[in-house]
This record gives C-alpha cells, structure tokens and sequence, in this order.
C-alpha cells in the first residue's frame, strides 16, 4: 500500500494592503491583487497617515487652554483661533477640544486645493490635507464653529473656482469662507516670483469662485484686497478686514471718494503692491 502525503492547502481569506501611494505602495498593488484573485482572498486597502508633529498638538493644546480661561474669564468675547485643522482629524482630540471650549469660540482652517497634492505642496506637508479635511468633518460633527480661509495667490488662483465648488459640496456646514488676499511677509518676499500674482489678473476667477459660493447660500467675504482692484460686482463681500497696527493707505489714496469704505492695505506692501492701485476721484476715472 503507497502512503499518501497529505499536502498542506494554503489559504488567505484576507489580504492586506498598505498603501502611502508612493510610486513604491503603487507598484505593490499588482502583486497584491494577484495573490488576492489567486487565492479567492479579500483585498483590504489600509492608508495611513502619518501624525502632526508634536509642536503642533503642544501649540493647539496650549491654544485651548487660553480658549479654556478665557471661557471663565470672559464667556461673552468672541474668539478667533488659526490652526491647520490637521489634529483634529483625531477623534478623541476633537472630543475633548470641543467639550472643553470657549462658547464662542470660530477655528479658522486655510484649505488651498481642492486637490490633495497641491494643498500638500503648498504647505509643505504630507498628507496634510487628508488630515485637514477629516479634522473639518470631525469638527462638524461636533457642531464646531469653523471658517475656511483661502490665501489667493500663484498656486491657488488656477483651481479657485474648482476649490469653491469642493467646498461647497464637502462643507456646507462652515460658518463663512474668507477669501484671503496675499499679505507680503514671512516667506512671501522670498519667494515672490512663485507667489505673487496681480489681483487685477485674477478677477474672472474670484468672481466665478465668490458666484459658486454666495449663490448656494454660504457666508463668503474677501479680506486684504484693495477696492480699485476688485470688480463692482464684488465690493458687497469686501471686508476691512486688516489690524489697525500694519494698515496703511498710500499717498495715491488720499485723494479717493471710497477710502472710507476700502480697507487699505498692508504696511508690507508698501513697496509689493500692484501697479493699478489708483484712486477714485470720480467714477468716469476708472
Ligand atoms: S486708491 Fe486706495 S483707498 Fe482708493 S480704492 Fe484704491 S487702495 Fe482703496
């Protein structure tokens, strides 16, 4: 009698997949998939994101502390704080952020893209917009005060009209929009040729993107632009929106019919301002 060896069957009911799509996570899918039909195995697919640096939650944890003694010390004041969003992409953080906050409290999250590459180029950061985008839907679960802020300048203005729309579709529920015109300073300087664009240029698509926004119903403002730049159509959402401290108005404003109603500009753009700036000295000038 021939002794039968009994062969081993081997079998996945799950595979799993990691992925950071890099090129190096990309070429692994095939290999995956392969294993997956060959073995009738279930193909799980798992990103994962890589946490905010820990500056940041020390910075947005002491950020709320101040928010937490202001809550005693003065519930009535309205409160304004600027954060990525990015912690709050983590559940407990946003639990215990929001049940300890001040009543009055709006967080100001900047979004650059509707794409998720460019968001993370322009602020240098993997996966930062993954991580902002579900810290805006954490935070709307909670019933958080938040506002979008858009910084317009070279890299936002090509997808402005396609970043209103995302916005509209994915955060109905934020309290106002602001669109934000660029403030020469920090980095801003160096790096003008990539950063700085003429709002005279870039009318067509803040009007479509403000249109996108204000005809759907949601609070949209532009901060930082000055009125001689801005079409007619769009002074209705224009805001003084620049701190006494670094407000200027240059000598070409002194003689305009609207400088009570313009917000000026920055004291750092004294010398970085576009070349149309002029005055309104009556409405058949411009
Ligand atoms: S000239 Fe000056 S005050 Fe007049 S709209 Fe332009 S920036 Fe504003």
């Amino acid at each position: 009698m021939r002794t039968q060896v009994a062969h081993k069957v081997i079998a996945f009911d799950n595979i799993l997949y990691a992925t950071d799509f890099s090129r190096q996570s990309n070429a692994a899918l095939p290999f995956a998939m392969s294993i997956a039909h060959k073995y009738g195995s279930r193909l799980l697919a798992v990103h994962v994101l890589t946490p905010p640096p820990l500056e940041n939650i020390k910075t947005i944890e002491v950020q709320a502390l101040e928010a937490q003694a202001l809550r005693e010390a003065q519930p009535n004041t309205d409160l304004h704080m600027l954060t990525n969003g990015r912690l709050f992409a983590w559940k407990a953080f946003t639990r215990d952020f929001v049940a300890a906050n001040h009543p009055r409290l709006v967080l100001g999250i900047p979004l650059y893209s509707d794409s998720s590459t460019a968001h993370d180029h322009i602020v240098q950061a993997k996966h930062a917009f993954d991580q902002t985008v579900m810290g805006l839907h954490q935070l709307a679960r909670h019933n958080a005060p938040v506002e979008i802020r858009v910084v317009l300048h070279r890299l936002t203005i090509p997808r402005l009209p396609q970043l209103a729309e995302y916005i509209y579709r994915n955060f109905p529920f934020v309290v106002h929009v602001a669109l934000m015109g660029l403030e020469p300073t920090g980095y801003t300087p160096r790096n003008k040729e990539m950063l700085w664009i003429d709002p005279a240029e870039y009318q067509d698509k803040l009007e479509e993107s403000v249109g996108i926004l204000a005809t759907r119903g949601m609070n949209v403002s532009i901060y930082n632009t000055q009125l001689c730049l801005l079409r007619p159509s769009l002074w209705k959402f224009a805001r003084k929106s620049i701190s006494d401290w670094k407000n200027i108005y240059l000598q070409e404003c002194q003689e305009c019919e609207v400088l009570e109603q313009c917000g000026g500009l920055f004291q750092s753009a004294e010398k970085m301002h576009s070349p149309h700036i002029r005055a309104f000295r009556d409405h058949n000038s411009h």
